[in-house]
């Protein structure tokens, strides 16, 4: 990371208590700058965001004048294993992070850059109306509508269905150290169809999230140092999540299960409740949701608000190698920068 700057660590619950927390880096204007909240995928967390090289998102956000803001949701691996759902996330996280983040800043508003799981359940909540100081959000990979290779929707189906039963978690740390029992047999299977690579998280890290090799960003993309540090950065998930995101899958588009009043039950059934713009990003190459899945979402906001959102599939692009690929920094964080700023 070129600016080096350690950040603020700032504690706080979530409407049911649950204990989040968000990294906090001080843009350099006066008054701090705009707010800007990242949000992490299922299994990684915050420091995703702060790969092992020259020029980090938050460098670029940071350059760009923004006062930046990561988020540790409940899916992040470095809060308390809980069995987290994205509904759970989108009416008990997000609504309270941003308050959080208004209140630390004294900002009336506020902007968002949100990947994968961390979109779906932001935009559940953006959708829902629960995000009403959020005025621009960019989204990579899947928004409303998750759409996945026909591989990986029979894996998923095969996996909640079967071993899916008797596990809580999935675990890519199980590649370093599987403890016995089903771990174990995943650890055998996974080793015996990857044979892409020899960082056994990466691999994990395919098989918990897809059916790709990898799934989760092209290997051109990465430099080494980038992909021995991703080994860190994945670990437990939760089968309430992958449950949930089936069922979301096989009706493509996200649904609920009506544990929450506030939400609908199928999201893009009416006009969404938000006054925000969107920006939706898809790697051409990503394996794990394809880029029609933010087309879709796309179509959707597009037809309510004709003009005003944007959608952008990204050349050479997987997953997430689109924030932590060598050449991210050339080739989307300027596009990423352009579009919060535009409004
Ligand atoms: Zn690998």
């Amino acid at each position: 990371m070129r600016h080096g700057a350690k950040p603020e660590i700032i504690e706080f619950a979530a409407r049911d208590g649950f204990r989040l927390n968000l990294h906090h880096f001080p843009g350099r204007r006066a008054g701090h700058g705009e707010p800007v909240i990242v949000l992490h995928g299922a299994g990684v967390r915050a420091n995703l965001f702060l790969p092992p090289v020259e020029e980090t998102f938050v460098d670029a956000l940071l350059d760009a004048g923004y006062d930046v803001w990561l988020l540790n949701w409940r899916a992040s691996i470095d809060l308390r294993p809980n069995e987290w759902t994205l509904q759970d996330a989108a009416v008990l996280d997000h609504p309270a992070a941003v308050r959080t983040v208004l209140d630390r800043t004294g900002a009336k508003s506020a902007k968002a850059v949100i990947h994968c799981q961390g979109s779906t359940s932001f935009m559940m909540s953006a959708v829902a109306g629960l995000l009403p100081e959020i005025t621009t959000v960019v989204s990579n990979a899947v928004a409303l509508h998750p759409i996945v290779p026909r591989l990986a929707y029979l894996k998923s189906r095969y996996v909640t269905n079967s071993v899916g039963r008797f596990m809580t978690y999935l675990n890519p740390q199980w590649g370093l150290s599987a403890p016995r029992g089903w771990p174990t047999l995943i650890d055998w299977f996974v080793r015996a169809t990857h044979h892409e690579c020899n960082n056994p998280v990466c691999k994990h890290s395919s098989f918990t999230f897809g059916a790709g090799f990898p799934t989760l960003w092209r290997h051109e993309n990465l430099d080494d140092d980038v992909h021995e540090w991703l080994k860190g950065e994945f670990a437990h998930v939760p089968m309430s999540f992958f449950r949930e995101m089936h069922d979301c899958i096989a009706a493509g588009v996200l649904v609920s299960n009506g544990k929450y009043p506030e939400l609908p039950r199928v999201f893009d059934a009416q006009a969404p409740k938000t006054e925000a713009r969107f920006v939706f990003l898809g790697g051409e190459f990503n394996q794990c949701f394809v880029p029609e899945s933010q087309q879709r979402t796309f179509d959707f906001f597009d037809r309510h608000t004709p003009g005003r959102h944007a959608f952008y599939e990204l050349s050479g692009y997987g997953h997430l190698d689109v924030f932590v690929g060598k050449n991210a920094a050339r080739d989307n964080f300027p596009l990423i920068i352009d579009e919060l700023r535009r409004n």
